[in-house]
């Protein structure tokens, strides 16, 4: 491999790193295109260092869509001639013996903006400059540079997702998506030397292993790596055209499909594997072909946009994933129950969509948004008033998009202790209607709770409001085939009610939960106002023929 001698005939010999940690592709990717401009020799690394990429705590869905990730990278470098190194150690002393090894005096990265990957990246930084290596870092993770938001709002995050919308009109359209890299010309480490050491490793081999058969082949269908997040996107797109097409928008989350293939992009934009910047465009572009016009509505992008809004308001804020000492977090008296945590997280709460919603996120690493609000409802302020930061552990842990701001940003929201005011969760997000309203066949829910599946539809999402012959013909008796529902959720959500009441007035000036909307609320809970209404009524109204108990922590 090359020594450390960069000199040819006088000029300076570039030897480029590509340092992929997040970005996990070659198409639109600014700092690979730094990275092979003018050099005489490049080679592209990943760094396993306990932490990168959210790998200090996932499980084996996540892991495994990493792997993949890096199998694709690493054939599609070898596509060109050349291939992924992939090392392991603290960034800071890797990149030192590179320095020596390789002769490396270039390295090149994409922004990671979240705070909790500071302290990593200013470490590189440092002994770049120590060692007179230049550094190049480019933004491309999110479509603008969260500081550039920051800035053009006088220097504070927009509190509001109302107020990050109408503070981006003040900056310029995100750039578009940058041509693919070239790598002719360039000396290019042989794929097939130096040897196997620096292979793409197992799951196993970092040490995760399924927990589950489900696991090993999960139904969701995802798999990770830019090859197929391109083929993915292609089909998205596609959607989107057609629901413009039919005067639509939004048809990822206006029908859930739950049992049909997912079409979110969400574990490819975590790991870069598409950029954003693509799928913004695409959509954009989908929309003003379809509707020949040049002017597109915010709402088409409206989901990207709260994802810019997330890691806008946390890279100031390191304490953005927790609640003590997070300056935008209420600080609520959360009950803490081990007992009905755990059985909320093994999918035993005796609410059958709850239970399928769980089931499914750690079988698969994945379910879908409306899935999410309901598992987050339930558990905070819905509910079971338990801390959101147990629910994020586990999130964490298992999802496949699972991502530092977006998650936290997410269960803050969800359960009220940031960004909104006026959600009544307990009341839309009833865990018999709501989840009705979302899956009306029964399909997803059979998929998942087959305990509940030969019940008639009726009673698939209430099995304890079947008459006990009922019970006992379908082979579900309540108490002995599954579990009981773990809370009355009338009773549960009045209580959660009443404690948000006075949490609300104790704070009706704390200006980072305010102000939110009603409409802000419908287009976060995908329901129009004629649903929600209806949803609170049926709710209301929904009486438990075998009251339980109430059983709310201690
Ligand atoms: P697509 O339409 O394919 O993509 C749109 C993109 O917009 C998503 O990939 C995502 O990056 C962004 N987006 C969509 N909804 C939201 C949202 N509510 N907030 C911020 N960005 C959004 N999404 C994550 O990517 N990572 C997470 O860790 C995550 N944690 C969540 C935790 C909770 C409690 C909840 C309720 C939601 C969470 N989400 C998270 C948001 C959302 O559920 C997923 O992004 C969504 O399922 C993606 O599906 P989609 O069809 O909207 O994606
Ligand atoms: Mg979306």
């Amino acid at each position: 491999m090359g020594g450390s001698n960069n000199e040819t005939g006088g000029k300076k010999k570039i030897v480029s790193v590509h340092w992929f940690r997040h970005g996990l592709r070659l198409h639109d990717n600014p700092a690979l295109l730094e990275s092979l401009r003018n050099a005489d020799e490049f080679y592209a690394i990943f760094i396993f260092d306990g932490e990168v990429a959210g790998t200090a705590k996932a499980g084996y869905p996540r892991m495994n869509f990493l792997v993949e990730c890096l199998q694709d990278l690493d054939a599609n470098l070898r596509k060109v001639g050349t291939r992924l190194f992939v090392l392991y150690g603290q960034p800071e002393k890797v990149f030192h013996n590179l320095f020596q090894e390789w002769g490396v005096n270039r390295v090149t990265f994409e922004q990671d903006p979240e705070p909790v990957w500071q302290e990593r990246d200013a470490k590189v930084r440092a002994i770049c400059n120590s060692a007179g290596v230049q550094y190049v870092e480019m933004v491309s993770h999110t479509l603008w540079e969260p500081q550039l938001i920051i800035s053009a709002n006088g220097g504070s995050p927009p509190l509001t997702y109302e107020m990050f919308c109408q503070v981006k009109k003040m900056v310029d359209q995100p750039p578009r998506p940058c041509p693919l890299p070239d790598f002719s010309g360039i000396k290019l480490p042989d794929p097939k030397t130096p040897n196997a050491k620096f292979h793409v490793p197992t799951c196993e081999e970092l040490g995760v292993y399924p927990e589950s058969e489900q696991q090993k082949n999960p139904l969701s269908g995802y798999k990770g790596g830019e090859s197929r997040a391109l083929e993915l996107l292609a089909e998205r797109i596609g959607k989107e055209q057609q629901a413009f097409k039919q005067g639509r928008y939004m048809p990822n989350q206006s029908n859930p499909d739950l049992t049909g293939l997912p079409m979110s992009l969400s574990p490819h934009l975590r790991f870069g594997t598409v950029s954003v910047r693509r799928f913004y465009w695409a959509i954009r572009q989908a929309y003003m072909e379809v509707n020949n016009c040049e002017e597109v509505p915010d709402s088409i992008t409206g989901q990207l946009i709260w994802r810019e809004y997330f890691y806008c308001m946390s890279v100031n804020n390191p304490k953005y994933n927790v609640m003590k000492d997070n300056p935008i977090c209420l600080d609520i008296d959360w009950y803490y129950n081990q007992e009905q945590l755990d059985r909320w997280a093994r999918g035993q709460t005796g609410y059958p969509w709850i239970d399928a919603c769980m089931r499914q996120l750690r079988d698969e690493g994945w379910v879908h948004h409306v899935c999410r609000q309901s598992v987050a409802c339930f558990l905070t302020r819905g509910d079971l008033w338990i801390d959101w930061e147990l629910g994020l552990a586990m999130f964490d842990k298992y999802l496949l998009d699972a991502d530092w701001s977006v998650n936290a940003g997410n269960w803050m929201w969800v359960s009220s202790s940031a960004f909104e005011k006026v959600l009544q969760c307990p009341r839309c997000i009833c865990p018999v209607y709501y989840g009705r309203r979302m899956d009306p066949t029964g399909d997803y829910v059979r998929r998942y709770v087959p305990e509940v599946k030969n019940l008639p539809l009726l009673y698939q999402f209430e099995p304890w409001n079947a008459p006990k012959d009922v019970q006992e013909k379908a082979g579900c008796v309540v108490g002995r085939d599954y579990p009981p529902p773990m809370v009355d959720h009338k009773q549960a959500s009045k209580m959660c009610r009443a404690k948000m009441e006075k949490i609300k007035n104790k704070c009706r000036d704390i200006p980072h939960i305010a102000p939110s909307n009603a409409e802000e609320v419908r287009t976060f809970i995908w329901m129009d106002s004629k649903e929600m209404a209806e949803s609170t009524t049926q709710c209301q109204q929904h009486g438990f023929h075998r009251a339980m108990k109430a059983n709310l922590g201690p």
